[in-house]
């Protein structure tokens, strides 16, 4: 029963493991093979595989009867869920939408309407940062730092300006330019290979993009909603961004993506400036309502910290055992990227052999993101198939 899924566009290259069920973080082939998944659907799956809450949630949601309104009438849970999103992260007005990628598309077109607004039409450009990662629309493939990604595509949108978060002077200049309007930064780059930014930049972020009148736009589509061990990842630096895109995690599996903002940025929006047809129904807020109360307890940000903390100790173990093999172990909360010296294909197909499923970022990073439900255990087990993996891959190059 292997070989390629030819009706499927061949973006993607998928190894021959067929998935038919999962449990917390396991994952069972239809071979019978059971796999730890430190991938989470790409972060994803939080809660972990067939979660008993995602599930009541679910049917709860569909005994109501409501999958589907439109956005021409109110429901409870998508103002209930907007309640909560905003409540957490000290701003006021959400629109949702049904994927990441889209949520970057409504922040930049939030952005450029509250800046023109202000500053006149020239004031539109958008700075992003080397290594960032934003999405693969036109829009957010335009603030994303990877040609590969990009080039197939050009023209991309235009009015982008890249600067390297490892020269402050640098991005600094990029945001006085007079016609910018907005910065788009991920607190905790992902595919870059799992790169938190450095030191206080964030917090300098927030003073020079007030400053300059510019909308400080914060992607946590993958670092926020727990996964970096505090509700919002930008919760380690006390600054609160203007404009916060969120996804991956939100609706627990369900696609679902949400773009949150100050009263300012919302009120530069009039009735008919954006729209989707799916965004936030009934069926997919109410799940994601209960998942990010669920996130959001107290005690399970602690079990977030002290299993990150874990898995942390235990990455460094096997740098410490493999100098020659592991570069650099990066990371906060349940969010991993173990840098190679040398490309990480085979660790990842070799730990994957071993029943360990991890997801690269980049091509020598191996990252890992477990369900946020991960057990102890658990990530005593992955961390010794991929010592097992790199000592394999070590010895045989
Ligand atoms: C996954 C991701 C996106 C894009 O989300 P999609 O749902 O795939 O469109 C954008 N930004 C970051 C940081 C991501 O990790």
């Amino acid at each position: 029963m292997s070989g390629p899924a030819s009706s499927l566009l061949g973006v993607y290259r998928m190894p021959d493991a067929v998935f038919v069920r999962g449990a917390g973080t396991r994952l069972v082939a239809e071979d019978g093979r059971v796999y730890l998944d430190f991938t989470a659907g790409i972060g994803v799956n939080a809660l972990g595989h067939a979660s008993p809450l995602v599930r009541s949630a679910i049917e709860t949601a569909l005994g109501t009867g409501l999958i589907h309104v439109s956005n021409l009438f109110r429901t409870r849970p998508a103002e209930e869920l907007a309640r909560v999103l905003v409540d957490r992260s000290g701003l006021d007005q959400v629109f949702f939408c049904n994927s990441g990628g889209e949520s970057v598309e409504g922040a930049i077109k939030f952005a450029r309407k509250w800046a023109k607004a202000r500053g006149g039409e020239a004031k539109h450009r958008i700075v992003a940062l080397k290594g960032s990662f934003h999405g693969r629309l036109f829009g957010s493939l335009a603030v994303t730092d990877r040609p590969d990604f990009r080039d197939p595509f050009r023209p991309v949108m235009p009015g982008v300006d890249f600067a390297d978060p490892e020269d402050p002077v640098g991005v600094r200049e990029a945001l006085s330019r007079e016609r910018t309007a907005a910065l788009i930064a991920e607190p905790i780059q992902g595919e870059a290979g799992i790169r938190p930014l450095p030191g206080d930049l964030l917090r300098d972020l927030r003073e020079w993009t007030r400053e300059k009148g510019i909308a400080l736009i914060l992607d946590e589509i993958q670092c926020g909603l727990a996964r970096s061990g505090t509700f919002f990842a930008h919760e380690a630096s006390g600054i609160t961004p203007d404009i916060l895109c969120l996804a991956k995690a939100l609706a627990g599996g369900l696609p679902m993506g949400a773009v949150v903002m100050s009263r300012a940025i919302a009120a530069a929006m009039a009735p008919g400036d954006h729209g989707t047809t799916f965004g936030g129904g009934p069926l997919v807020a109410s799940v994601a309502r209960t998942v990010v109360e669920t996130l959001g307890r107290a005690d399970f940000l602690e079990g977030v910290r002290l299993k990150g903390e874990r898995l942390r100790r235990g990455l460094e173990q096997v740098a410490g055992a493999n100098p020659d093999c592991v570069a650099e172990v990066r990371g906060r909360g349940l969010l991993w990227g173990v840098e190679l010296s040398r490309t990480a294909g085979p660790v990842i197909e070799e730990a994957r052999e071993r029943g360990l499923l991890t997801v690269p970022a980049g091509s020598r990073v191996i990252r890992l993101l477990p369900p946020l439900t991960v057990r102890r255990a658990e990530i005593d087990d992955a961390v010794e198939v991929l010592a097992g993996a790199i000592g394999t891959v070590a010895r045989a190059a």
